[in-house]
């Protein structure tokens, strides 16, 4: 089976299980969705809609976070992590899409990178998420999990997004959100559950480490 081929098939396989996955971050509209990925950095979900639900009812508006107080935004920031860049993040991004898009979260790609805080990871999640825009977004989850089963290759962000990029844009959001989960849920990072993926007899990670156990053998 040519490469590109077997590489959709796989990917297809991995949106079928992961079915009906998406964004886990808790949000009512694209700017809420725009704060908890800016958040989300270098921190959990989990811990990212804990600290959400209460900031949503202190401050609602781009307006809101564009004038609040940064020593208070950082309290209320703290257990995401790394608050005094996220808190001075958030605030620049708000007073951008305050002065120049109206108070509305723009819907393209160039503008979004255009924003205080954003750049490509966080402007793919998005597009995928909120905009319904083919976009495949490379976490940490993304960037492992999809070099170990031979998804991609490169050592870097970019070279792994461009290797997903080939694959066909309609499987881009799916595969994002399903290639992390299965990061979280199976192919983690340290202790890989192989005995348990369904994807083990494609993953070459997989294949590579029972060749080296055989030659030990
Ligand atoms: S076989 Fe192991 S390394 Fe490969 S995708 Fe599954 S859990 Fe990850």
């Amino acid at each position: 089976m040519p490469a590109e081929t077997f590489k959709t098939d796989l990917a297809k396989r991995i949106c079928e299980e992961y079915r009906g996955s998406t964004c886990e971050l808790d949000y009512s509209n694209e700017f809420e969705l725009l704060v908890a990925v800016i958040l989300s950095a270098q921190c959990t979900d989990k811990r990212v809609n804990q600290v959400t639900k209460n900031l949503f009812k202190v401050l609602k508006t781009p307006k809101d976070f564009a004038e609040v107080n940064k020593v208070k935004l950082e309290e209320l920031i703290r257990p995401c992590g790394f608050y005094h860049a996220k808190a001075k993040n958030l605030i620049d991004c708000a007073k951008d899409i305050v002065a120049r898009f109206n108070g509305v979260v723009p819907s393209d790609k160039k503008a979004l990178k255009s924003l205080a805080g954003v750049g490509e990871k966080t402007a793919n999640v998005m597009l995928a998420t909120a905009f319904n825009t083919p976009a495949i977004a490379v976490d940490t989850h993304v960037f492992r999990v999809s070099r170990r089963l031979g998804l991609a290759k490169g050592k870097t962000v970019g070279e792994v997004q461009t290797c997903l990029e080939k694959l066909p844009k309609e499987l881009w959001a799916n595969t994002h959100f399903s290639l992390v989960l299965h990061g979280r849920r199976v192919c983690k990072a340290r202790k890989p559950m192989c005995e348990n993926c369904k994807f083990s007899n494609d993953c070459k990670y997989n294949k590579e480490l029972k060749k080296k156990n055989k030659e030990k053998i």
